[in-house]
């Protein structure tokens, strides 16, 4: 494909597009008399990120009609506490979905995975409970995690076909790579999942029908190993030395190769937050 701007992913305009829908599906619950979904968002400590990632997360809920419990809690407020927060949402029935926003505080004692493990996981709107985690590997129903569900969405926005394609995801998180690794497979990919240890990137990358870059180093990702016509997928986040936001792909160089590629901002970014309201919608239906 050619470089133009018109091979651009929008998910700025794709996640509008899901919001809108969903605030239709939520006024026509309460048409029915049927509950208002609710989220709660479980904030820690004062990680200037966090705080932008909630506020975005909890003006998107005001956006399409669902209610918004929100719990700030000081750093050093401690694993009890916050084990606390979430046992009092699991028992409010007007909370259908929990989300306990990531990293907590570093060097406060904090035990991420027995704060996940604590939520009910018929309110986890993140999809990082481990009985979800598994029903994911198994090929059971059960909440997806946010990230990856919205890229599965952007590459079927594409109109890329994903049956027998090769895909390389970059990244091996729990909350990121690895699900998303799975998702690909499910739809039948052959997938290539890059780490750290990878010792030929360039060579992995080029096989790629479909690359989604998952990793948080700018630019990682040099055009010139793009596979022509590709799907390209960036949901790194990083500034660059003028403090610019930019992904982990070289967009500029990888954009004339590209079929099809994400922006940055405006690319993984909104869907993440589509499809954690998506989520928790889901939890009530
Ligand atoms: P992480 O730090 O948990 O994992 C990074 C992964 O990258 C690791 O598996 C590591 O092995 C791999 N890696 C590191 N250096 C590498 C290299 N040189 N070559 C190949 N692989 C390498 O990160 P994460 O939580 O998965 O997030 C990754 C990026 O995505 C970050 O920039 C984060 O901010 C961003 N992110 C964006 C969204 C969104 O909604 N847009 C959501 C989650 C994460």
């Amino acid at each position: 494909m050619t470089s133009t701007a018109s091979n651009l992913l929008d998910g700025k305009a794709l996640a509008a597009s899901i919001r809108a829908e969903l605030a239709q599906r939520i006024a026509s619950l309460a048409a029915a008399g049927r509950p208002q979904p609710g989220l709660a968002t479980v904030l820690v400590g004062d990680d200037p990120a966090s705080h932008v990632y909630v506020r975005n997360k909890r003006r998107a809920c005001d956006e399409v009609g669902m209610a918004n419990f929100h719990v700030e809690l000081p750093a050093d407020a401690g694993q009890a506490a916050v084990l606390a927060e979430v046992q009092r949402l699991n028992q409010d029935p007007r909370v259908h979905g929990i989300l306990v926003q990531l990293p907590l505080p570093k060097n406060a004692g904090y035990d991420e995975n027995e704060v996940l493990a604590a939520i009910d996981p018929a309110k986890d709107a993140d999809g990082f409970h481990p009985l979800n985690q598994g029903a994911l590997m198994q090929g059971r129903p059960a909440p997806v995690p946010c990230t990856p569900k919205g890229v599965m969405r952007l590459i079927d926005h594409s109109g890329m076909k994903l049956k027998g394609c090769n895909a390389v995801v970059v990244g091996r998180s729990n909350i990121v790579g690895k699900p998303l690794a799975l998702l690909l497979l499910a739809r039948h990919c052959t997938v290539t999942l890059c780490h750290s240890r990878t010792t030929d990137l360039a060579a992995e990358i080029g096989r790629g029908d479909v690359v989604v870059a998952a990793v948080g180093v700018a630019q990682l990702v040099k055009g010139a190993w793009i596979k022509p016509g590709a799907v390209v997928i960036d949901v790194g986040i990083n500034r660059n030395q003028a403090g610019k936001l930019v992904g982990d792909v070289e967009f500029e160089a990888a954009q004339p190769r590209a079929g099809w590629i994400t922006p940055v901002p405006g690319g993984v970014g909104p869907m993440t937050i589509a499809m954690l309201l998506e989520n928790t919608l889901e939890n009530l239906s």
